[in-house]
């Protein structure tokens, strides 16, 4: 059971939700296609133009939308991430989630003109294997590196690499605070760094301690936008946008 916030406001969305996931499902299995997984990273292999990131998030919108959805940011909130890895400059990125490679292709766009990194963390070896498929064929391999795992079996090892300018969290959502919180123990936060965690509106019951935490240390400058869910107008999601100011909590309230 997914721990999504539902209430009187975006009920009926949700039921429309449900009865379209329900008719593309059938529309899917008459196409013979189980695995929407399988399936748009083979449309991304025959259409996208190959090395052409802009073409391959194109390619993928089109089947979310006109296909089956996918739980990628989507173009509404991925255009918020886009701004944010352009203004930031980020070059050293770090990503919880990586699904079918859909915001690794995004961010990997500016990390090429940066001649940056993303480190990409995905619990899915299935997952991991479709998002890697999908940024080769973006052309951005030698900018993305997926780690299979856990967050919290991965971020681990990154003890002693550089600490990242901007990390994307978009995993499970119980894991958003208890992973941020590994990240800053073990230093891999630069100061300054971006925390930018997807889906904090339809997940809100869900990631009430991971907003407290944000919005109330004072080693944080947090603020939440409100865009629709990926490829819905009709529900409204949000992302929480963090800078990490460094330090320790007494010197960053000074
Ligand atoms: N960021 C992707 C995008 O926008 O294209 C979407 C990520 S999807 C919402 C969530 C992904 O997180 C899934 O592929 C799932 O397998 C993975 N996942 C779930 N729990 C995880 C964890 N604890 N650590 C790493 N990955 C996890
Ligand atoms: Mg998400």
């Amino acid at each position: 059971m997914v721990p999504i916030t539902i209430n009187r406001s975006n009920v009926l969305q949700w039921v429309w939700f449900g009865i379209l996931e329900m008719v593309h499902l059938v529309l899917a299995l008459f196409r013979g296609s189980f695995s929407r997984e399988d399936e748009v990273t083979r449309v991304v292999e025959a259409k996208a133009e190959k090395g052409s990131p802009a073409s391959v998030i194109e390619v993928m919108d089109a089947y979310a939308t006109k296909r089956r959805f996918l739980m990628n940011v989507g173009v509404e909130k991925g255009a918020l991430l886009r701004e944010l890895m352009i203004s930031s400059e980020a070059k050293n990125v770090l990503e919880l989630g990586a699904y079918c490679g859909y915001s690794a292709v995004l961010m990997g766009e500016s990390l090429k003109e940066q001649n940056g990194r993303l480190v990409s963390i995905e619990a899915n070896p299935k997952n991991a294997a479709r998002a890697e498929r999908v940024v080769a064929h973006a052309g951005l391999a030698e900018h993305v590196e997926f780690r299979i795992g856990k967050g919290s079996e991965r971020i681990p090892d990154l003890e002693g690499s550089a600490p990242f300018d901007l990390v994307f969290i978009d995993h499970w959502k119980d894991d958003y605070l208890p992973d941020l919180l590994a990240l800053e123990e073990l230093g891999l936060l630069a100061e300054g760094a971006v925390v930018v965690a997807d889906n904090v509106g339809i997940f809100s019951n869900t990631l009430d301690d991971y907003l407290d935490y944000v919005r109330t240390d004072p080693r944080y400058v947090s603020s939440f936008h409100s865009l629709p869910m990926e490829y819905t107008q009709s529900i409204q999601d949000g992302v929480e946008v963090s800078f990490f100011k460094g330090a320790s909590p007494q010197t960053a309230a000074a």
